[in-house]
């Protein structure tokens, strides 16, 4: 691959759990309900990605492979109104830069379907297909192409942690969603669409989690149009050192420091067992209100209003805690 691709794709698929994401998310904006994800040392090998969703047509394979190729968006416009989780369209052309891809697809209301290769950045021709409806990608030899960048790999073990780590926000931010993870042929995870979100959170951290959660909601939305739906833990549980925060914008997983501050305060005058407490945290913003395009990866976001979004969670959590009694 050309250096723009090397570089375009060290930006958004890190490691092997990038990867993950990146596929993981594409089937999810294809409505699939249920994915398989496959890894072989730690995704190193092999990452094999199988949903049900709504497939690509067989002409639209070629362009998937393609830099700035999505069907997500129409206009640019529309990059400050994004509900869907991939828009750029660099993900798969990264990835196939990069690597050995297979992509293969069937969209329900087509006889058969059809696969496509790309080989270091090198797309090859559309053949048919016998699968049945719904994708199936495998990424082999993950930086093949850019050995600087295989270096900084680490053990298959902290690899297959990442992406553990991505399957756990990804299943709690889409109750409903069947998702199994498996790594070398070892199953990791199987969580059904009837596991609720706290049974997820049961299976992921265990059942003292899930036991001393309260359900926070600030109600319908603001005059911001700003809303605050989630699980926050009794300060009592002990979490030792280990930051169970997730924050979620819209459905989607990011990160914040000042808003896990904003979290730490709501807790303010407490006495705390773990050093951080616990909290999933669901935000509804106006899309107009969040601009999701500020890091490549898409793990920080940018709020127009940040001060809001502070106070309304601070003040959220207090009041539910409050409520309790604590
Ligand atoms: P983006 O998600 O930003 O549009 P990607 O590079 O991740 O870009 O994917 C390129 C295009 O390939 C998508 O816009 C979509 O049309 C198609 N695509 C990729 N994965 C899937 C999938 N699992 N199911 C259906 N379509 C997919
Ligand atoms: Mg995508």
């Amino acid at each position: 691959p050309d250096v723009v691709t090397k570089i375009a794709a060290g930006e958004v698929i890190e490691r092997p759990a990038s990867a993950v994401k990146e596929l993981v998310e594409n089937s999810i904006d294809a409505g699939a309900t249920r994915i398989d994800i496959d890894l072989e040392q730690g995704g190193t090998e092999l990452i094999r990605v199988v949903d049900n969703g709504h497939g690509i047509h067989a002409a639209d394979l070629p362009l998937a492979f393609a830099a700035h190729a999505t069907s997500k968006l129409r206009s640019a416009d529309d990059l400050f109104r994004i509900l869907t989780k991939g828009f750029r369209g660099e993900a798969l052309a990264s990835i196939g830069g990069v690597a050995k891809v297979t992509l293969q697809s069937r969209r329900a209301e087509e006889p058969a379907g059809a696969e496509i290769k790309c080989d270091g950045g090198i797309v090859g021709d559309v053949r048919p297909w016998g699968g049945s409806p719904g994708t199936r990608i495998e990424v082999r030899h993950l930086f093949y192409s850019v050995p600087a960048r295989k270096k900084f790999l680490k053990s298959a073990a902290t690899e297959i942690g990442r992406t553990t780590d991505i399957v756990e926000w990804l299943a709690l931010s889409h109750p409903g969603l069947h998702i199994v993870l498996r790594h070398n042929g070892k199953l990791v995870y199987d969580i059904p669409a009837s596991a609720s979100f706290t049974d997820r959170v049961a299976l992921f951290f265990g059942g003292n989690v899930r036991d001393g959660l309260y359900h926070v909601d600030s109600g319908p939305a603001d005059d911001n149009g700003l809303r605050l739906q989630g699980w926050i833990g009794d300060p009592a549980i002990d979490r030792g050192n280990a930051k169970l925060q997730y924050l979620f914008v819209n459905g989607r997983w990011f990160r914040d420091r000042s808003l896990s501050y904003a979290i730490q305060e709501g807790y303010r005058n407490l006495i705390m067992t773990g050093r951080h407490p616990v909290a999933f945290l669901f935000l509804t913003v106006p899309p107009d209100q969040v601009d999701v395009n500020a890091h490549p990866t898409k793990a920080e976001v940018r709020f127009r209003e940040n001060s809001l979004l502070f106070s309304l969670i601070r003040a959220t959590i207090k009041n539910r805690l409050l409520k309790e009694n604590l």
